[in-house]
């Protein structure tokens, strides 16, 4: 048995930065390990690697999305996968200068909403190989994917489409 009321925590030279005292404004590193399902998105990720878009088509009413969807938000009904075209145009872009942390150092990037023939919504994407004063509406462009796969949605990214 240990009774000590002079017991203290260890002390340390670390310190804290503060960016202001009123309100207390303190700089805090926080990182977290996080186990994420993709779950029914699951062949999207894993058609990125085989260099194919999935998106999804209703089995009843068949109305076809640029992306993941278990069910039709036009009739409710259950999807199946519909492999998307590798080209499509420009329906409309948005030049970032700020972003999540992530890609806050690839400031400023164009992000595109892409228009599919046959498909009756939009994917949104990274265009690279453009200067933003070079992208227009109805510019055909053209999916590329990371050699490396990352399981995660940058895998995928247009460029133009010059074989037009
Ligand atoms: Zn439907």
């Amino acid at each position: 048995m240990t009774i000590n009321p002079n017991a203290k925590l260890p002390e340390d030279e670390s310190g804290t930065i503060v960016f202001s005292t009123d309100p207390l404004v303190i700089k805090y590193h926080y990182e977290i390990d996080y186990i994420h399902s993709y779950a029914q998105d699951s062949e999207f990720f894993r058609a990125l690697g085989k260099h194919k878009l999935m998106g999804s088509k209703c089995k009843k009413c068949g109305y076809v999305y640029a992306t993941p969807r278990a069910h039709c938000m036009m009739c409710g009904s259950e999807t199946e996968w519909y492999e998307l075209p590798l080209k499509g145009k420009v329906h409309t872009f948005t030049t970032c200068y700020f972003s999540g942390e992530e890609f806050l150092n690839e400031t400023p990037f164009n992000l595109i909403m892409v228009e599919f023939e046959g498909v009756n919504s939009l994917f949104m994407s990274r265009l690279i190989g453009a200067d933003t004063e070079d992208i227009y509406i109805g510019m055909p462009v053209k999916a590329k994917f990371r050699r490396n796969q990352k399981m995660n949605v940058t895998d995928v990214y247009f460029v133009p489409d010059v074989d037009k």
